[in-house]
């Protein structure tokens, strides 16, 4: 499916200089959303996942119905003081500002397969947090996968040795 047609630019946004693209539209349309976290449950089928992790907040709408459909749970990522438990944290850069990350200790069993989800990649510094939460508590990252992906960022540099699926680049 073409679904860049379901992807709106917004220039200048949140700061000048960003092209925002917002998925918003995407998910407004059933059929193209439902095809897109099929082609990402298709992408997971075969990797026996035990729990699907995402960022918040767009992770969360990309890897919930991914975890539901493959029938395993959904850990969130969140950040700093939104989780109520006890939780690591990590330090990322973000293509812009800076942010710290959490995870409930208890979210990951040492040698669950994870699989990590996100609606887009752009300097990879939130995955590459998400994946230390994720490794540091046991866990192991057996797939990335994202709608979109901003190649001139070099995200992808950040996911050497990991299986990823995007489902549109820019
Ligand atoms: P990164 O950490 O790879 O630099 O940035 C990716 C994170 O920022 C993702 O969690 C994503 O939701 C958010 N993000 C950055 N730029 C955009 C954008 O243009 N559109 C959307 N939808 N999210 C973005």
């Amino acid at each position: 499916m073409d679904y860049k047609k379901y992807i709106k630019i917004v220039e200048n946004w949140p700061k000048e200089g960003i092209q925002f693209k917002d998925i918003t539209p995407l998910m407004d349309n059933g059929k193209a959303f439902k095809s897109a976290v099929d082609e990402i449950v298709q992408f997971a089928n075969e990797k026996n996942i035990d729990i699907v992790v995402g960022p918040e907040a767009r992770g969360f709408i990309i890897g919930c119905p991914v975890s539901y459909a493959l029938e395993v749970g959904f850990a969130p990522v969140r950040k700093e003081g939104k989780l109520p438990r006890e939780v690591i944290k990590v330090d990322y850069g973000l293509e812009y500002g800076k942010n710290v990350l959490t995870i409930h200790k208890d979210a990951i069993k040492p040698g669950q397969r994870v699989l990590i989800t996100d609606d887009l990649l752009a300097t990879g510094g939130t995955i590459e947090a998400t994946i230390k939460l994720v490794e540091e508590l046991g866990g192991i990252v057996v797939g990335c996968a994202f709608l979109i992906e901003l190649t001139y960022l070099d995200g992808l540099k950040k996911l050497d040795g990991y299986d990823v699926l995007t489902l549109m680049k820019y």
